[in-house]
């Protein structure tokens, strides 16, 4: 049974790279004619590891290709995750499964309203990755990868294929827990470093900022029902900003680049969720008006 990627970017890339140089049956669909020309004109996907270079003839095709689709990899990022999948809904066959690499949350209620009865599987990694050019990826980081199905906690036949493409990865009961603790991780530093203009390490001497959103991030776990992960935030909130020092988050990366942010699915999604909770978290507040203001300064979507 093939996979379709949807979304040849970065980590779509990746994904398809390895499971396709494992003979495992992967095609690419790109967004539109144009993409697939582009495509054409170069002999595959290039992935770049550890200095070595490697090209896969992977097929491709575009979003007017009606082939049933069984299994299909989401690689876009959140704020086209629903878009891309409402324009091959009809085409997903019975049974059919969807794998969702977003960040954050929200874009997988959106997806899975869209494929009603279809199996929509849940992703988070720590893997890294980055288009050097056009159909070009480099693995940038080694990491793992957490699978989950918050409506049924029955592993996929399909697991075998990650294992024969050595993707890192962990069945997970309890993949919510983690994508909210991300979340949360995420909205304690990510915003911030945006704001003071450095890497994650350069965040040690706010640490009063930091600690702030950290109290609130943990209200609004507790409320949403992850005690555990709320726990274990404040302390890995500091072990991250210690152990990626010299890094630039991902959301100062975007904005560096002049590229539009996935905000509504991070500080978005936690301001309306603690808004639903009842809850006031005053610092989270802050440091969304000030993200938005700088977007705006930015000539950057505030969504
Ligand atoms: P990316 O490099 O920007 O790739 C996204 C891809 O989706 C692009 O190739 C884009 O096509 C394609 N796309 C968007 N809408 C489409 C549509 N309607 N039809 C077909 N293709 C469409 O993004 P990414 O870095 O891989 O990120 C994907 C998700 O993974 C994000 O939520 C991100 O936060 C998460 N993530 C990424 C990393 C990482 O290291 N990259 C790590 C952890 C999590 P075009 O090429 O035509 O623009």
């Amino acid at each position: 049974m093939s996979w379709h990627v949807l979304g040849a970017g970065s980590l779509g890339s990746l994904w398809a790279t390895r499971l396709f140089r494992a003979g495992v049956p992967v095609q690419l669909i790109l967004r539109d004619p144009q993409r697939l020309a582009s495509y054409r004109q170069v002999s595959g996907l290039t992935l770049i590891e550890q200095g070595q270079t490697s090209v896969y003839p992977i097929a491709a095709a575009d979003l007017s290709d009606q082939t049933p689709i069984t299994r299909l990899l989401l690689a876009c990022k959140a704020y086209d995750a629903a878009e891309a999948v409402a324009a091959v809904a009809h085409r997903m066959a019975p049974g059919a499964e969807v794998v969702l690499l977003q960040n954050g949350l929200g874009s997988q209620e959106e997806v899975s309203a869209l494929l009603p009865g279809k199996r929509c599987l849940v992703a988070s990694t720590t893997e890294g990755a980055f288009r050097d050019g056009d159909w070009q990826v480099v693995f940038a980081g080694q990491g793992h990868t957490w699978l989950g199905d918050p409506a049924d906690n029955t592993p996929p036949a399909w697991l075998s294929d990650l294992e024969r493409g050595q993707i890192p990865y962990t069945w997970s009961p309890d993949i919510l827990a983690r994508l909210w603790h991300k979340l949360a991780l995420n909205c304690a530093i990510n915003p911030l470093t945006v704001l003071y203009g450095c890497r994650n390490g350069g965040l040690m001497p706010h640490h009063e900022e930091v600690d702030a959103l950290c109290a609130e991030l943990v209200q609004l776990l507790i409320s949403c029902g992850y005690a555990q992960a709320a726990e274990q935030l404040h302390g890995d909130v500091w072990r991250v900003i210690e152990a990626t020092a010299a890094n630039y988050s991902s959301m100062y990366q975007d904005v560096a680049s002049g590229r539009r942010t996935e905000i509504s699915y991070l500080l978005g999604y936690a301001r309306t969720a603690a808004e639903r909770s009842g809850l006031q978290l005053p610092a989270l507040q802050s440091v969304y008006q000030r993200l938005l203001e700088h977007l705006d300064a930015h000539g950057l979507p505030r969504y």
